[in-house]
């Protein structure tokens, strides 16, 4: 298990990250957002190792994490770090032998990786050939060639076709079900919405929100969508604790001070017409994180 505990990172005057924490446990998908600059990447960084934090420590397992650790750790950086003439299946060979792997094992493992990428046919090639969304999927092939004990990837998605992000979710859910823990920053919130087990929005170097999407989600205010057709205006009213929040045409959104009155309404719809639609609405991730933005306190 990893776990982020109270992180301070500054440069110079600015502080990139606030008393910062959270856990990835393993078998864990977990979803990084966050504005730009908020402070992935330098989570990141200091999960890797390449920067220092002023405060917090990075454990591992529940030790201080080493460098042997560090050297397990699979990561796709956000500056892409691979190297455009060499060929494809020299590259990944080169990173697997750089984290221990002998000769003979870190060609076996690139060519494996390859075919379960879809890249065989791409291995003797230079890495500059491919189109950007196959360079990505050598980039996630070199962090995984060393059979790292965690992952650590700094948007992964970024430029990948539907496709290609299916490709890559089903290896990075084919790592998290073999027990590791996975941790992965995105812009693109519909694909961490989808895939992830958990996530963490960051604003301004502190963790504003933490939770499943689920448990997120459910802490808005508790709407439901009500399609009644010829109920006509007002049907609600007199339902204790409830207030029209939006209405299209004949549906209605309905506020409700609490989920106890949910049955109270749905029998007020009952009686007013045949009902079409009785659903709970639920933000997205995207509404979410929008309100996040915008100092709407996601608890309300
Ligand atoms: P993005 O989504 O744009 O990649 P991010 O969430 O990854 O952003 P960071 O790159 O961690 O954000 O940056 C956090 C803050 O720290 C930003 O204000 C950034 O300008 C600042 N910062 C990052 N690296 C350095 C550096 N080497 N020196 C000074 N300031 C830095």
């Amino acid at each position: 298990m990893l776990e982020l505990s109270h992180l301070t990172k500054r440069y110079g005057a600015l502080e990139a990250l606030h008393d910062l924490s959270f856990t990835v446990r393993p078998g864990e998908i977990f979803g990084f957002v966050g504005a730009n600059g908020a402070g992935k990447t330098t989570t990141m960084r200091v999960v890797l190792g390449v920067l220092e934090a002023d405060a917090g420590s990075v454990i591992w397992d529940g030790s201080p994490i080493t460098f042997a650790v560090r050297r397990r750790i699979g990561y796709i950086p956000e500056d892409r770090g691979l190297y455009p003439k060499m060929s494809v299946i020299a590259q990944l060979e080169y990173f697997a032998q750089l984290h221990g792997v002998r000769r003979k094992a870190a060609h076996a493992a690139s060519i494996a990786l390859l075919e379960r990428l879809g890249l065989a046919d791409r291995a003797k090639g230079q890495l500059q050939s491919l189109s950007h969304g196959n360079q990505q999927r050598v980039q996630l092939a070199a962090a995984l060639v060393f059979s790292p004990e965690l992952l650590v990837l700094d948007e992964p998605f970024a430029g990948l076709d539907p496709v290609a992000v299916d490709a890559m979710t089903e290896v990075l859910h084919a790592e998290a079900d073999a027990g590791k823990p996975v941790v992965l920053s995105s812009h693109q919130l519909d694909i961490v919405e989808r895939i992830c087990d958990r996530v963490g929005i960051i604003n301004h170097g502190q963790m504003v929100a933490c939770g499943t999407v689920d448990e997120l989600t459910e802490r808005g205010p508790v709407r439901f969508w009500v399609d009644v057709p010829g109920a006509g205006a007002g049907w609600y009213d007199g339902i204790p604790g409830v207030t029209l929040a939006q209405q299209e045409g004949e549906r209605w959104l309905l506020q409700l001070d609490d989920e106890a009155g949910e049955q109270a309404v749905l029998r007020a719809a009952l009686a007013a017409g045949p009902v079409h639609e009785f659903r709970r609405d639920r933000p997205t991730l995207t509404q979410l994180f929008r309100n996040v933005m915008s100092g709407t306190p996601v608890d309300e």
